[in-house]
């Protein structure tokens, strides 16, 4: 009877509160890692997470555990990021579990995405075991902490466990915790195959790896398997679980989090969300699977070297796989040729996915400045909804344009509600509702423009409130707006690449500043670049690079060696990431430029 010794369950919290350390700890204490393998954070296993010290995946891993009840338990534990862009990794993990550690950190208490992911825990029906965390931190106040966690989200948090990951204090606690208060799975080891697709990763010679919750029957090597999206089927190559390595079994059955690979090389048949069942006695309803996503901001995406717009396809199709919030479609550019309009959560999310195509693909990229989506009406009677600056029709034509619009909801500590209020006003901000939380915390809802939020808003804030301020949004949908599109030129020559949407009140001031901007960017060339701002036939601003005089190395000829090789070197890193438009050589910064406030 293996099913009631299983638990299934998420890390969630907000960012930084100790998701990964806690993970760390368990699986050290489980001796699931060799002393000698350990290292922090062991589940942020890309380098871009160890980089950044954030986690990016969710990451699944068996391990055991011998409870104080004298029977052994199989633990599936996810970890998942704590980050607003990358919620659909947490809600995708969710689901394939019954039990959540909502982790606060006990000098912060409780924050914005501390509640987005309690929310998410509840939608999906899951145990929720609180978790007060850094509890060895001198401004550690665990009462305070509960009584926030009662409060704030509505979870009784009287019996808490209290951790501190750091020194492993609580975690021998939070371990029994887990076998008595998460349930075991549900689900009949008779019933036909019933298993959800919840992450996915192409491996070139093993084809996809599908990572699957068993929610009915089992599964072995040899067995065909069916996709019933697309009613495709696979001979099961092999079956396994990751510990945290990949380690094969012969089978997996019902409350099983493990993996499936059955020789899948092209990409496109699998989908998170999906549900595979076996081909000669398949189940008989779908699970619910995953809802649609859509992207926040779009952005254009072309390789340096046109020749590898193919390269670039394929790419992104692997990746897909790794990441299902990903969406992209071709498009063309003049100024930059082929390429992709590829559709993020947000900003870090397009920040992380152009880093793994350069890193995991080989590839050198240009990305054009993000936008969001606009609705168009036009005088003739039909709609538009346009991703891309550069396809926004003549005024002329345009009868109104619609932005989308989010609830902010941005918590902070009460004395930085102006703060808060000005930063919103500033950002074309519509005031909401304000609620007192308990007595120290303000939630305050503001009604903003998406367009306003996705490049710098989080950081102002965070400057705004010393850092206490934390935040989350949702779209609700789209409003007027008077928003006009400026095109920049070189040389007289529209650059599309360049143009973005502007509101326009803010639009003269924007064009001077990236003229400005641009001219600092742009390296001299052979000849004098023009560069212009302008909204329709109206330039409203100019500047021009002037003319390169000589190597930039002549005048150290004969100097200093060490020097001159730096300049060169130099002259060479910054080649990699330019791009020829028209007759002018214009640097990857370029196309972010217009993005920067100031
Ligand atoms: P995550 O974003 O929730 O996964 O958080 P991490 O596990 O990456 O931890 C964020 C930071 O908090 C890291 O610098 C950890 O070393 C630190 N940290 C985690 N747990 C504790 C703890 O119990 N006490 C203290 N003092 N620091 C901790
Ligand atoms: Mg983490």
């Amino acid at each position: 009877d293996k099913q009631k010794y299983i638990r299934n369950f998420s890390i969630v919290a907000h960012i930084d509160h100790g998701k990964s350390t806690i993970a760390d700890r368990i699986l050290e204490m489980t001796d699931t890692i060799a002393e000698r393998d350990m290292e922090n954070q062991i589940l942020d296993d890309m380098d871009i997470e160890r980089e950044r010290g954030i986690t990016i995946k969710l990451n699944a891993v068996e391990l055991k555990y011998q409870s104080k009840d004298g029977h052994t338990y199989t633990f599936h534990l996810i970890d998942t990021p704590g980050h607003v862009d990358f919620s659909y990794e947490v809600s995708r993990s969710l689901a394939a579990c019954e039990g959540a550690l909502l982790v606060v950190d006990a000098a912060q208490g409780v924050q914005a995405q501390t509640m987005a992911n309690a929310y998410l825990a509840v939608d999906n029906d899951l145990e929720i075991l609180p978790v007060i965390n850094k509890i060895d931190l001198p401004a550690a106040d665990s009462a305070r902490v509960q009584d926030e966690i009662e409060d704030m989200i509505g979870v009784p948090a009287e019996d808490a466990v209290l951790t501190s990951a750091k020194s492993g204090l609580g975690i021998a606690e939070l371990l029994e915790r887990i076998v008595s208060d998460v349930p075991a799975p549900a689900g009949d080891l008779n019933a036909p195959l019933k298993a959800l697709i919840f992450d996915s990763v192409y491996d070139s010679y093993r084809g996809v790896v599908l990572s699957v919750r068993i929610f009915d029957g089992k599964v072995k090597i040899g067995d065909k398997i069916k996709l019933m999206s697309n009613g495709k089927t696979f001979e099961v190559t092999e079956v396994g679980v990751m510990s945290p390595k990949a380690v094969p079994q012969d089978n997996l059955s019902v409350g099983d989090v493990g993996y499936i690979t059955a020789s899948i090389k092209t990409v496109q048949d699998t989908r998170v969300g999906d549900t595979i069942t076996l081909a000669d006695n398949p189940t008989k309803q779908p699970l619910q699977g995953y809802r649609k996503i859509t992207p926040m901001v779009y952005s254009g995406m072309y390789s340096v070297d046109n020749s590898k717009y193919e390269d670039l396809r394929e790419s992104l199709e692997k990746l897909q796989l790794n990441d299902a919030s990903l969406e992209f479609e071709p498009e063309t550019s003049q100024a930059l040729g082929f390429g992709f309009r590829v559709g993020f959560l947000g900003l870090l999310h397009m920040d992380v996915i152009q880093e793994r195509l350069e890193r995991e693909f080989g590839l050198d990229l240009i990305m054009t400045a993000p936008s969001v989506n606009y609705e168009i009406n036009l005088t003739n009677g039909e709609q538009l909804i346009i991703d891309n600056p550069s396809k926004m029709p003549d005024i002329s034509e345009i009868k109104e344009i619609k932005e989308p619009m989010v609830r902010a909801e941005i918590m902070v500590p009460k004395d930085y509600v102006g703060a808060v209020m000005e930063l919103a006003q500033s950002r074309r901000g519509h005031f909401d509702t304000m609620d007192y939380l308990d007595d120290y915390h303000v939630n305050i809802i503001y009604k903003l423009p998406l367009a306003e939020i996705i490049y710098d808003f989080f950081d102002d804030l965070k400057s705004n409130t010393r850092g206490f301020a934390s935040f989350d949004y949702q779209i609700t949908g789209y409003e007027p707006t008077d928003m006009v599109k400026m095109d920049i030129l070189l040389n007289s020559e529209p650059v599309d690449a360049l143009s973005f949407i502007v509101h326009r009140d803010f639009a003269y001031d924007r064009g001077r500043k990236i003229v400005q901007k641009l001219k600092g960017i742009i390296p001299r060339q052979q000849f004098e670049v023009a560069i212009q701002a302008a909204i329709g036939n109206k330039i409203v601003a100019r500047s021009t690079v002037k003319a390169y005089r000589k190597d930039v190395t002549g005048p150290l000829y004969g100097g200093d060696q060490t020097r001159k090789n730096k300049l060169l070197d130099k002259q060479k890193r910054g080649k990699k990431r330019m791009k020829d438009v028209g007759s002018v050589t214009v640097p990857q910064e370029a196309f972010m430029a217009v993005l920067q406030s100031d």
